[in-house]
Order: structure tokens, then sequence, then C-alpha cells
């Protein structure tokens, strides 16, 4: 006998869940103390109704049993084996592209951009936001137009946008016509139809051989067309102007480095997908939407806007413009939903401009334009083939009478994936990665019933000499674009390494230190879960490539609906939207669907408590709800007595009620099982909003206590990083009698119920490219593994609460005075009796080194503090001592040792430069710089505090000049 260690108990390898979450077995005891419970177990009873905790075998969840890391990679391998990547020239907006690798390994695959947050503290985002500016810069100057934005989801959503601008813009017309160009993508039709019906809006579909003789309040057109068209569009667009519609034109980015700019055509707005910019397909997301506009539209931009503003010291700063900077905090008034967007996507999207320059760029569009002229002129030669486009850019139709299917067969067996447009026709698009063997796979297969032609005879120099652009003249573009320097610096691979590096170097992000925002769950992304996405097998896949090459995703898709579903109580789950906002818009469709779906057409009223997210609001409008707010009480729970109000005075046309659960105040509400019966004995559909489902997750179903339908955020709960504000997946999970009415798409026919309202994204699985993320954290995790995150998450929660209530309020707290996974910390009354505002502690924690808590959301004049599972107890002590430090800084404010416009607080956050020029402060260098005593890890910010109104008064959002930089 021996006492070494068996080989039985050396081989299990521990879960990789010790490793997700932050706090050891020791920390967790030293957390229950001060939080004064006996274990998370009792924890979680004290603090969760027993109304809803699961029970019994309900409570254990079923999933498969948690594997390692390298265990996750092989079944992941497997999965992703099942995927064929393709030479994929089938168009419709998604084309192949190569990935700078520069770009891929220190934007896409680096911690430093992916785990930021949306850049709502400019202060600690100037590297992002300048990157953000690169990608408005390049639409703007492509577009023509001077005000783009810094994302929308993707070009159909984004199309979408645009015609509900331009209703708003156009109401004085009185008409809901909304005139389609017939040679538009079909996914962007589509989800323009998804969007338009319950609006009451009609979308009139024409082949603009003349525009309608009728009132229409706007017009859309695709630049070149969906089949590859190119018509100059100069006289419909005035026409349209004439009848007082605006214009929007949807334009493919590198064919604007050769075509006239929509702006330059009359367009008063452009939309598109920036894609091909360097963003692999992943089979149909994520990619950035983006939309330009006129100046006289820039109030009215979806989405975010960066602009250029001014720090303390009057150096030009980045942020946020304009009321976009949160536009769906206006609710109910909002223009749109649009919260999270696909920043990280934007953000290498404008990097690929700036790697290729205007003449990197211009020299694809020319050479994906010379493979296609060439491979025209190729198709032109073949018998039994006709090729209908004559003027184009990349795209064209070849006509194959009965035989598209065998062309299709035929090119696929040789790795190359075309277009069936019908039992005739197929589509052939070009790309920057076409290659002369592409152009004879082509032709081979469009070729290869006749034996009377031999392909291989065709000579491509003979045919290039012999073949003219096929770009009209009057659409050549002679304008130039990208003249900024930032897009002529950056050229050698050293240079653009730095580049990128400084950009990061200057933002907070999850790699440097805690990110304690309520409501956004910003977790643990793990290398393992975020690796697979730039695998070519997922990377590479067209969103609209036959189902057998797909299969890997398709199992992925099936086990990730599968597991939601468990996890959630529900019947049916759709990965279709592609973020929060998104699906919260579906699971209202689906109920306002099923409303009619029983005659019941009359239900319109949504219930929306005070506390909720605005974005639960702006949804409600676009799903063509009226929207009723419901009060809450002192403790912050929905009033019952005023929901029974509003209930009654709705009980005919109540639809639903939308709930967030917990709520955005952080509490697990006791009365929320009986919230949902109130509503439901009314006729109406719960709708809980599951972006808090991380205090729930494995102790509680939205889909057993009463909810119908509800929205997750993957990149929230299951751990998709932010990217800075995108991108993201908001499935929505709904109870059987919904199922029917989930998101579909007309070019899946397997990616959602034929009874659906249609698809809400362009692509049939919206982001898909990024569901390796949840699927390997359920796979690493395993059911014990979410329980004890949710338990962790809780526990610290309640941690940072206790320690923090003797200092700062905490707001809102439910049974025993617990808190969910999240705690509001009240600064109000310090902030009448002193003047120091939640703005001067959030700049004040970057001295400290910190990422603020969220600001004034939901209840103003406070922080709302979510720690997570994954940060260990030095870090959440670390983000406590900071608080209470600040704590005992304002109380100096309010004895008067510092005077209010002259302190710490106001003066932050302190920059380098500020501390080392002259100092003429009434507290000491060190203490502005050093709060927390000398380190060599200290955080310095780039900015000092950035003014907000002045850059909204003088609107600059697109690269300013580099003399604006200039120090003396
Ligand atoms: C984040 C969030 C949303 C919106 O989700 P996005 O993915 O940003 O669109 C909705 N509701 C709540 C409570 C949220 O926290």
């Amino acid at each position: 006998m021996t006492d070494r260690p068996s080989l039985a108990s050396l081989g299990a390898a521990s879960p990789f869940s010790r490793r997700h979450i932050g706090p050891s077995a020791h920390d967790v005891a030293t957390m229950l103390e001060v939080v004064g419970q006996p274990s998370v177990e009792e924890l979680l009873t004290a603090a969760l109704p027993a109304t809803i905790r699961l029970t019994g075998p309900d409570a254990t969840l079923d999933l498969p049993p948690a594997l390692s890391e390298p265990e996750a990679t092989e079944q992941l391998r497997h999965l992703a084996a099942r995927n064929r990547p393709m030479t994929q020239m089938i168009g419709l907006g998604y084309y192949g592209t190569i990935t700078p690798p520069v770009v891929r390994r220190n934007v896409l695959e680096s911690p430093a951009w992916y785990t930021a947050y949306t850049p709502y503290q400019p202060e600690i985002s100037q590297g992002r936001l300048e990157a953000l500016l690169n990608f408005q810069t390049v639409v703007s100057d492509l577009t023509g137009l001077p005000v783009s934005g810094a994302s929308l989801l993707d070009e159909a959503t984004a199309a979408a946008e645009a015609m509900t601008l331009a209703r708003r813009a156009g109401k004085k017309l009185g008409t809901d016509t909304f005139v389609v160009d017939a040679d538009i993508h079909p996914q962007t039709l589509a989800v323009l139809q998804t969007r338009a019906e319950p609006l009451g809006i009609r979308v009139l579909v024409s082949d603009l051989a003349e525009l309608p003789d009728e009132p229409y309040f706007g017009l859309l057109l695709q630049y070149p067309g969906s089949s590859g068209a190119l018509r100059d569009p100069s006289a419909l667009i005035a026409a349209a102007h004439e009848r007082g519609a605006l214009v929007t034109v949807a334009a493919d980015l590198l064919g604007l480095c050769l075509l006239k700019s929509p702006a330059e055509l009359g367009a008063d707005i452009a939309v598109g997908s920036a894609q091909r910019f360097g963003v692999p397909l992943g089979f149909g997301g994520p990619h950035a939407g983006y939309m330009a506009v006129a100046e006289k539209l820039a109030r009215s931009l979806p989405g975010r806007l960066v602009g250029v503003s001014r720090d303390a010291a009057g150096a030009p700063a980045y942020r946020l413009a304009l009321q976009t900077r949160e536009q769906h905090i206006r609710r109910e008034k909002a223009t749109s939903n649009i919260c999270t967007a696909q920043v990280l996507l934007a953000v290498m999207a404008g990097a690929y401009a700036v790697w290729h320059g205007p003449e990197g760029l211009r020299q694809i569009a020319l050479r994906t334009h010379r493979m296609t002229a060439v491979l025209a002129a190729g198709l032109r030669q073949l018998p039994g083939a006709t090729v209908a486009t004559d003027a184009f850019f990349d795209t064209v139709r070849v006509t194959v009478p009965g035989r598209a299917d065998d062309v299709l067969a035929t090119a696929a067996a040789a790795g190359v994936n075309l277009l069936r447009v019908d039992a005739d026709t197929v589509g052939v698009s070009c790309d920057e990665t076409t290659t002369v063997e592409h152009l004879r796979a082509v032709w081979t297969a469009v070729g290869s019933d006749s034996t009377a032609f031999d392909v291989s005879g065709l000579d491509v120099s003979t045919l290039d000499v012999q073949t003219a652009d096929a770009i009209p003249d009057t659409l050549v573009r002679t304008s130039g674009y990208l003249e900024h320097p930032v897009f002529a610096e950056h050229r050698s691979e050293t240079a653009m390494l730095r580049y990128l590096r400084r950009l990061s170097d200057r933002d907070y992000a999850l790699d440097r230190g805690m990110i304690p925002l309520g409501s956004c769950t910003m977790k643990l992304n793990a290398t393992t879960e975020m690796e697979p996405v730039s695998w070519p097998e997922f990377a590479n896949i067209h969103p609209f490539a036959p189902v057998e090459q797909t299969a890997g995703y398709g199992a992925m898709i099936g086990d990730l609906e599968r597991w939601l579903a468990e996890v959630t109580g529900y019947d049916a789950v759709s990965l279709q939207p592609n973020a929060g906002s998104q699906g919260e818009f579906a699971g209202l469709l689906a109920i306002r669907s099923y409303h009619r779906g029983r005659g019941e057409t009359h239900r319109d009223v949504c219930l929306i408590p005070s506390s909720a997210h605005g974005t639960n609001a702006a949804s409600a409008v676009m799903a063509g709800l009226r929207v009723a707010v419901v009060a809450c009480d002192d403790a912050g729970n929905v009033d019952l007595s005023d929901l029974r109000a509003k209930i009654d005075a709705h009980r005919d046309d109540l639809a639903a009620l939308m709930v967030t659960y917990p709520s955005t105040h952080g509490v697990y509400e006791e009365t929320i099982t009986e919230v949902c019966a109130l509503v439901h004995d009314a006729g109406g559909q719960v709708y809980v909003d599951g972006a808090n489902l991380n205090a729930l997750l494995g102790f509680a179903k939205p889909g057993k206590f009463g909810a119908d339908v509800s929205h997750l955020n993957l990149h929230k709960t299951f751990c998709i990083p932010h990217g800075g504000g995108g991108p993201g997946i908001g499935p929505v999970a709904v109870r059987s009698h919904l199922a029917p009415y989930l998101p579909n798409h007309p070019l899946r026919a397997d990616a959602g119920p034929a009874t659906g309202p249609g698809p809400v994204s362009a692509a049939p699985w919206g982001s898909a490219g990024i569901l390796p993320v949840p699927w390997v954290y359920l796979r690493l995790m395993g059911a014990e593994g979410l329980v004890a995150a949710t338990g962790a998450a809780v526990l610290a929660a309640n941690y940072v609460a206790a320690r923090l209530r003797d200092h700062f309020p905490v707001l809102y707290a439910g049974t025993g005075g617990l808190v969910a996974h999240e705690c509001i910390l009240d600064l109000r009354p310090l902030t009448k009796s002193t003047g120091v505002t939640v703005d001067d502690v959030a700049k004040r924690l970057i001295d400290y080194g910190f990422h603020a808590p969220t600001m004034s959301f939901p209840v103003a004049g406070t922080l709302m503090v979510e720690p997570t599972e994954s940060e260990d107890l030095a870090e959440l002590d670390r983000f406590c001592d900071a608080m209470i430090a600040i704590r005992a800084e304002i109380a100096s404010v309010a004895d008067g040792t510092w005077p209010a416009d002259d302190n710490p607080l106001v003066n932050a956050p302190h920059t380098a430069t500020m501390v080392t020029g002259e100092w003429e402060h009434p507290y000491a260098r060190d203490l502005g710089a050093y709060p927390a005593g000398r380190t060599a890890d200290k955080y310095w910010p780039p900015v000092r505090r950035i003014d907000g109104a002045f850059g909204d008064r003088n609107l600059v959002c697109s690269c300013p000049a580099p003399e604006a930089f200039a120090t003396t």
C-alpha cells in the first residue's frame, strides 16, 4: 500500500465551472459570512420566492454532463466537420472576403476589443470610439452622405429602419405606402414586410419601369440590384422627391468604390452591410449593418452615432452624440428599439478600410469587377447559356433553360456555390476571393451539358483584353473617398499592429478589470468559447448555402434550441433575433399573431412597468401595440393596485404585460406569479424580459412560473462578449401556443414555422457565427455549473450590497433585505447635500481603475452594480474599497475640506498630462492620480472629462482633421 493518489482521482479534471466562477470555496465562505447566510443554497432560498423556485425532479436541469475544455472543443470539432466551407458565389448581400490576419488576431480574437462594453463612459472608450469614427467615415465617404451611425444590426433591418424613418419624416404626405424596388434582396423585402405589417405600412413592390402613380412616403432602391443589374436611378430619385418622398438606396460598399455615390444620385438615406469589408460570413452574421443620412435627418438616425467633442482641457475627444446616445431610453417615443448593435464588426470593417486605404479598396473593387466582366464574357460564349445582365458590378444572372439545378450541382461538386434563382436561372457573384480557377469552375458547370464546346479553350487573358468594363459611364465614380490620413498611415503590418494596439490601450475592457454594469452581465468570455468563432467551418458558411452543407450548424442550433428551452421552461426557441431588442419584437409579434389567430384583433395594449428597460416600450410600438405604463411602488415592485386598475381599464383590449424578472431594480418580486395570473385572467399574454436570466438559471424557469414568452440575451447570460456594443443574440422562447408564430425565413424553410410572421433578421439564424460561444459555455458548465454560477452571481451582488450599504443606501431589496444579481446604490441624497453627482463618482472610479457601474438606469441619480459570478473576492473587495474611499472623498467635499468645484471628484478622471503639468488644486497630485495607492498597473485615461453638450451643438461625426489634435 502507498498513500499516492489513485489514477481515477487524478483523471477527473476539475470542472470548468471553477474557472468560470471567480470566488474560490474559501472566498464563498467569507462572502456568506458578510451577507449573513449559512450557505449559497440558503441564500437563494431566502432571496427567491418559494412560488417560483424549482423543486423535486424539476430542480435538475436536463442538460448533457459538463465536459472539460479539450473535450468540449473536440465535440465541437465534430459538429464543425459537418459544415462544408465552399467558395461562396451566391451573393444576395453576402460575399467572400479576406479578413486581414492582423485584424483577425488583433481585433476579432483580442479580448481588449471583444470584452469591452458599449462606450457610454467615453473617457475610457476613446480607442473604440476612434475605431467607430473610422467606420462612420468609411460609410459616409463611400455613400457621400454626411452622417453615418456606428452600426445597425444587418442590411435588412437597416432598410426597415430607413422605412420607418421615412414615414416619420413624411407624415404630412398622409400615405402609408412605401415603394420598394423589385430587384431588392429577397430577405430585405421579407424583413420589410414583417416590420411594415403591424405599423399599417403598405409595401408596394415595383419594377420601377416607372414610379407608381399614387402617393407614397418613401422609395427604396437596391444599388446594384440584387440580380446584379446596374441602373442609373437619378431620374427616379428626382421624381420621388417631386412627390415629397424620401429615397433610400441600399448600396454595396465595395461597389461604391467604383460607382457614383448614393448622395450623388440624390438619395437621402443609404443603408447596407459592411460584411465584405473583412467580416467572415459566419452563416449570416454577425455583420455590421450601416445607415447614413443627409444632414437634415441627423437627429432621426436610429442606433448610435459617434461624434467629436472636447474634454475639460479643451482637447478633442470622442463620445456618443445626440439623442441617439440611447434612443430606446425614449421608450414609446423612441424612433427605434436598437440597443445592442454590431460594434465589434463595425470596428473590423473600419480597420479593413484603414489597412487597405482608398487605393487598396479601389483595387479590390476593380479586380472584383474585372473578374465578373471576364466571367460574363466567357459565359456568353457558352452554347445554351445567356447572360441576362448587361451592366453590373460583381453579379450576373445566367439563363440556362431547365438546367439550374444541374449547374448548381456541378459547381458544388467543384467546391463552388452559386445562386439558384429559378429552374432556368442561376446567379453568380464575384468578390475579393475570386480566382481564375473559380471562373473556370463556373464556366464548366454552366457549359457542362455541351459536348460541342470545350470550356478549357476559354483564355482568361484574351477575354480580359477583349472585354470592356460593364459599369455605365453615367455611374462611374469620379469623387474621392477615404482621404483622411488615418486611411494612409497604417499600411505596413508593423504600423497597423501598433495602431490597433494604441487604440485598444486607450480603453478599459474586461481584460483590465471588473465592469460592474447592472443589467448587462459582463461575465467571463472564456477563450475556449471564443476560439471556434474563427474556425473556417463556422466562419466561411454562406447563410443561403444548401442545407446539406450546413449540417454542423443545424446540429448546433438544434442543441441550443433544446437546451435553452430546458433552462427556461419554454417549449420552442428561435435563435433568429440578433439582439435582445429584436427578440422582444419577435416575441411581441408572436403575441399579436396569437390574438389575431383567435379573432381578437382588438387586443393591442401592452402594459409595461415604469422600471422597464427602454427597449420594451420601443419594441411594443414597433409591434403595433399601444403602451400603458404601470407604476412601481416605493419598494420598486410592480404596484399591484395600479396593475389591477390598468387591467380593468384595458380588460377588452389587453394584449400583453411585458415585465422584467428579476426586475431591473435588482429584486425578485414576490408577486410575480400573481402578476402573471392577473394578466392571464384578463385574456392577456405575459412577456418576461429575460435579460436578467443570470439571476434565475437553474433555480426558476420563466416558462414555468407563468410567462408565455421571453427573450434571452446570449451576450449577457451566455457569455457572448459585448464587443464594445455588439454583436449579440436575442433568442425568443415561447410556450407551445405561441410556437406557430415564431419568426421564419423565406430562404430557409427549416428556420421557423410556415405559419410565422416572417423574418426579423436578414439571415435565417441571425448571428449564427457566434453560436459556438453559448454552445461551448453550456457544454463546459453542465447543469451543476449553471446552478453554481447563478448562486455565485447572487452571492456576489449581495456581498457588494452588504459591504456598501452603510456608505450608500441600497435602493431596493426583497425579502430579508436581499437583492438578486444586482443592486442599486442611491446617490441622490448625497447629490442633494453635496452637489457630487453620479457622474462624478463614475468618473472618479476611473482613477481607481474601474469601469463605472450602470448610471442612472433604471433610476436617475443612482448606480446599478452587477458583479456577476466571474469576479473573484479580491476584485469585488477592490471595487467595494474604492466605493468606500470615494464616499470618504464626498464627505471631504461636504465638510468643506475641498471646494465643491475643485476636488478629486469633479476633476475626475485625472490624466497623466494633468498630474504632470501645472498643479493648483487643493489636493495632492498623487491623490488625484493614485487614490488607491501607487501602482505600476495604473490605467491612465487618455482624456479628461468630456463635454457631451458641446459636441451636440457642434456636430462632427467623421474623422476630424489631424490639426484638431495639435498640442500647441
Ligand atoms: C440589455 C437589455 C435589453 C436589450 O437587449 P439588447 O440585446 O441590448 O437589444 C432589454 N431588456 C433588458 C432588461 C436589458 O438588460
